[in-house]
């Protein structure tokens, strides 16, 4: 090979088209292997978040019974449901937030969250919102009916009292709910379930379960611990999501172990 030989062939520089292709091809390849993990990172990130949020306002509601006797913060939401209650004043006063209105998208400033009686304890508005929670609301959390309510509801006998509650390891306070609206506040107290039929009741402005992570929830209990739940039975996480709708509830309910597990969790006496 000569001098001459040398100059004439063309130097390479950079990638043949084909070399191109089969790059895009390995990077796109390894990107769909590697999206769901990300994905599942992200999901399981915004779970433990929420496991946190739910812990910080259940060590709220611990210091804000032992700060007023054991007696229990009042876990509705709005005015309106203090009136059926013996002391509706007292009552009223006692919200551990207090809305009067459904719509909670206009409540900028979170006035509902920070007149609430937690707010001494939790005084942030973020822990009350969970970050998978993909309606525009700002607050995600309920509390349940039978710690502290003073009204019974559909047989279930709410305890005023933290040391009246039974088992405390095993009673649910606060709930990752779903009000299934834009927009709306998930309300009321939590009690997805009627105990006089026995059966999944989701009533219109009223808070109900979700499924919001990985089709489970994640719950706390009056001892301080939080848990996930994943629903084990299908129907359950459509009735979350409203795949199958309220009217549908009643029939939903045979033989559902998650129904049971929610009995058992939400009954305090
Ligand atoms: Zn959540």
């Amino acid at each position: 090979m000569n001098m001459r030989t040398l100059r004439r062939r063309p130097l390479r520089s950079g990638f043949t088209l084909i070399e191109l292709l089969v790059v895009i091809a390995i990077v796109s390849m390894l990107l769909s292997i590697m999206m769901p993990g990300l994905k599942g990172a992200k999901e399981a990130g915004k779970q433990i978040a929420c496991l946190s949020n739910i812990r910080q306002l259940t060590m709220g509601w611990t210091s804000y019974n032992a700060d007023n006797e054991e007696r229990l913060c009042a876990p509705h939401t709005r005015r309106s449901e203090s009136i059926v209650s013996p002391n509706p004043v007292e009552d009223a006063k006692h919200r551990w937030v207090k809305e009067e209105f459904p719509f909670d998208v206009f409540d900028e400033n979170k006035v509902v969250i920070r007149s609430g009686v937690l707010y001494s304890y939790v005084n942030d508005p973020g822990p009350y919102k969970c970050d998978a929670d993909r309606f525009k609301r700002f607050r995600s959390y309920a509390m349940a009916h039978g710690m502290g309510a003073k009204v019974i509801l559909d047989d279930l006998n709410p305890v005023t009292r933290f040391t009246k509650i039974k088992n405390t390891s095993s009673k649910i306070v606060f709930a990752d709910a779903e009000a299934g609206i834009e927009q709306f506040q998930v309300s009321k107290s939590f009690c997805p379930v009627s105990f006089r039929d026995g059966w999944w009741q989701r009533l219109s402005y009223r808070c109900f379960i979700s499924a919001r992570h990985r089709k489970g929830s994640n719950f706390s209990f009056a001892d301080g611990h939080v848990e996930d739940w994943k629903w084990k039975d299908r129907r359950t996480v459509d009735l979350a999501l409203g795949i199958i709708e309220a009217t549908e509830a009643p029939f939903i309910s045979v033989n559902n172990e998650d129904l049971a597990r929610m009995f058992k969790a939400l009954r305090v006496d």
